[in-house]
Parts: structure tokens; C-alpha cells; sequence
């Protein structure tokens, strides 16, 4: 059986046992990293950053690492292991958070777990009230990638705050949903609780990772406007050219993934010279176009990499 000479697998948090999180389903156990790189590594690939990647020999196997999102334990878990195994990767990092500014769909998840959903439905019909979303309320159906797996009402919500709200309804909700759920603590603060700050971003670029933009404000960039999606990739840019003291970044980690709409592959087409674009994209025409590797998943639902490449089980949605 040939295997392909490129893999990105893409994770989001490492935690070990016992932390908060750890049966979420975007969380790999600091166990199950090490075997990946095991089982990588015992089948020949050479695992390392996605810039380290395009520089390399197409001829030989190699596996990229990305780590998304850019939380805490990207650094007290995950660079840990890299740095036991001597290898480098990417971490893809959402901008705003460099800026002690947590994401709006990360002040929603919270909000969801806090208030719960009834309560986090009345805020939203508050914010929508009157304008073109609020019927959506109750009718959007959300098709959306695999990724956000939630139960019904709460997916309908995500995905319609994720993929459809504007950027100023998502921050204007945020804060709101942020402010019921922490009134007396400052943003700054937990943000640095829950996110990587530059500080240790420019430390572990010093060490041989590789930080990589991940959009400003984390939003679903399929049907936005090519402008906004546009800002999304240059803000986040402009953020961690500054971080890596000038370094202008060559890799783009796109939220949620899932194959581009025909506009968003325009815009991403327009950056084909300054940046490469990774995630988790099945590996559809249009997408190869624009991809650095072919074969592509996340750390946990991709059967046939793990299957065939690892032999081990993925891990369940
Ligand atoms: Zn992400």
C-alpha cells in the first residue's frame, strides 16, 4: 500500500488527564500526541512545522503538525512533547487574542456552558430583534462542516453565529454573552488564561515552532463578503508579522475548514504568493489547487489515515 509522501494532521487542544476539557471533542490527550508521533515517525515521515515543509524535498515523506487556536497548553503541553521528540510545528493562532481579546465564538461556547441555552437564546433574540436574522431563529437549518458538533439547538446557534452573523453583531453579542457570564473580570485577564500572550509566542518561534495566522476573529469564512474575509487574513497577518518581529508569515491555518466556497477560494487565491493555506479541507479540486499537501485531517475524524497511515483507531465525533 503506497502511502502519500505529504500529511497535515490538525489539532486543536493537548490536555493531559484530569484537566478541564479533556473529553471535549477537539482534545487530543498529551498520550495520544505522543503515539501519533510515534506511529508517524516508525513509518518514516519526518514531522515538522508546515514552513519547514514547503522548503523540503517533495520526494520525501513528511508530516506536518498544526496545533489551532492558539490555547495555553499549545505551550504547557503540546511544545513540551515537540520539544522531547526534537521536532518542530505550526500553531496556528487567532489574532484578537494576541491582543487580549477573546473570540466571539469562544465567549458563545462559554456562554452555553454558563447560562445554558435558554437564556443564551433569549440574549440572541434581544440582538436580533428586527433584523434580517431573527427569523433564522427559528428556521435555520445549519448544514455546516462536521466540526461543529453540538446537539441541535445549540449547533443552530453556533453556526449561525460562526458562518452568518457580521462581525459587529458577532462582538456586540459576545461582549454581551462574555459580560453575563463574567461581570467582574477583565477581558485581558482571562483571555491570557485561556490563550497563548506574544510573549510566549515569540519565545517558542525562538525555539524552532512556527506561529501562523488563524484569522483575526475566528468566524466561518465561506459566506462572508470578500472583504471581511479579506481583513480576517490580513489583520491576522499584519498581528503575527509583528509578534515574529517582522517575519511575514507563509501559512494560513483556515477556521473550521471544509472545502472554500468559489469566493472565498477567489480571495485565498489573491494571497497564492504571500501565504499558503492549511486545515482541514477534504481533498476536493478546489481545494487542491490551493493546498500545500494533499492529504489532509484532524486529529481525530479522518478513518482512513488513521486506519491506514497509523493503524490505530481515530477518536469518536
Ligand atoms: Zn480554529
Amino acid at each position: 500500500m503506497s502511502l502519500p509522501n505529504r500529511l497535515h494532521f490538525a489539532f486543536h487542544s493537548v490536555l493531559l488527564p484530569g484537566t478541564e476539557g479533556y473529553n471535549h471533542p477537539y482534545a487530543c490527550s498529551a498520550e495520544r500526541l505522543r503515539r501519533i508521533i510515534a506511529h508517524l515517525e516508525h513509518r518514516g515521515y519526518t514531522i515538522t512545522s508546515c514552513r519547514n515543509a514547503m522548503e523540503a524535498d517533495p520526494q520525501k515523506s513528511i508530516a506536518t503538525l498544526s496545533f489551532d487556536d492558539g490555547y495555553v497548553d499549545g505551550y504547557h503541553v503540546a511544545f513540551s512533547i515537540l520539544k522531547e521528540h526534537e521536532i518542530s510545528a505550526t500553531f496556528g493562532i487567532i489574532a484578537c487574542t494576541t491582543r487580549g481579546k477573546i473570540p466571539p465564538n469562544a465567549k458563545l461556547n462559554k456562554a452555553l456552558s454558563l447560562l445554558g441555552i435558554k437564556k443564551v437564546q433569549a440574549i440572541f433574540l434581544e440582538h436580533l430583534k428586527n433584523t434580517t436574522y431573527e427569523q433564522l431563529l427559528e428556521t435555520f437549518t445549519p448544514q455546516g462542516p462536521p466540526f461543529l458538533t453540538s446537539p441541535p439547538p445549540q449547533r443552530r446557534l453556533k453556526v449561525l453565529f460562526s458562518c452568518l452573523l457580521p462581525l459587529t453583531l458577532r462582538q456586540e453579542m459576545g461582549n454581551d454573552l462574555w459580560n453575563q457570564c463574567f461581570p467582574d473580570e477583565a477581558e485581558e485577564e482571562k483571555c491570557w488564561e485561556i490563550y497563548m500572550i506574544p510573549g510566549t509566542l515569540k519565545y517558542m518561534e525562538q525555539a524552532g515552532m512556527e506561529v501562523s495566522p488563524h484569522s483575526d476573529t475566528h468566524p466561518m469564512l465561506h459566506n462572508r463578503g470578500e472583504e471581511e474575509i479579506d481583513d480576517e487574513i490580513q489583520f491576522s497577518i499584519a498581528e503575527l508579522k509583528g509578534i515574529s518581529g517582522g517575519t511575514p508569515p507563509r501559512n494560513f491555518i483556515i477556521p473550521y475548514g471544509g472545502t472554500p466556497s468559489p469566493h472565498l477560494a477567489k480571495v485565498l487565491r489573491s494571497y497564492e504568493k504571500e501565504i499558503a493555506v492549511w486545515g482541514y479541507i477534504p481533498n476536493t479540486p478546489p481545494w487542491r489547487e490551493l493546498a500545500a499537501e494533499e492529504s489532509i485531517c484532524t486529529a481525530r475524524y479522518d478513518h482512513r489515515l488513521f486506519e491506514e497511515v497509523l493503524g490505530i483507531e481515530p477518536l469518536g465525533i
